[in-house]
Formats: C-alpha cells, sequence, structure tokens
C-alpha cells in the first residue's frame, strides 16, 4: 500500500494543433517540460511552441497541463524549471 502516498500525474494527454485543429494523443514525459511539439499531421507538420506565459507545448495545447504542472500548480515556471 505504499503507492498511495505519492501525487500521480497523468500523462496522458490530447493535444490539439492550432494550426489544423488535428486532435492528436500525445504521451508527456513524467519529469520534464516539451517545449516543442511537431503535428503529426503530414499536410500540417507544424513546429508547435509554447504560447507566451506557458512554461510548455502541453500547457498550451493540450486538453491538460504537464505532469510538472498538475503536481505543481501554483509554481512559476522558473521556479518549476529549477526542480528540473
Ligand atoms: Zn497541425
Ligand atoms: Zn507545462
Amino acid at each position: 500500500m505504499s503507492d498511495e502516498t505519492l501525487p500521480q500525474a497523468d500523462i496522458h494527454a490530447t493535444l490539439t494543433c492550432p494550426m489544423c485543429g488535428t486532435k492528436q494523443k500525445v504521451l508527456m514525459p513524467p519529469e520534464g517540460f516539451q517545449h516543442y511539439y511537431k503535428c503529426t499531421n503530414e499536410e500540417c507538420l507544424a513546429d508547435l511552441a509554447p504560447l507566451e506565459g506557458k512554461d510548455c507545448v502541453f500547457c498550451s495545447y493540450a486538453d491538460k497541463p504537464c505532469p510538472q504542472r498538475q503536481l505543481h500548480p501554483d509554481l512559476s515556471e522558473h521556479h518549476l524549471q529549477s526542480l528540473l
């Protein structure tokens, strides 16, 4: 019964490309940010970067924030990155 102490982040997310609107299932890295993402739609292939004020592409475009942000919702981006 040791697995009920640590908070678990959900690494499964659905990311919506802002360029073509394609929804794509992504696995987020549990312990890090991802600053770039390439759309999987072969007719788009947009290189996505985080929106201003967001720490990563998941916080910007996915249906849930990245794992680090889920576990530390109140930390600033600067503090989050210093945890890594
Ligand atoms: Zn796209
Ligand atoms: Zn994030």
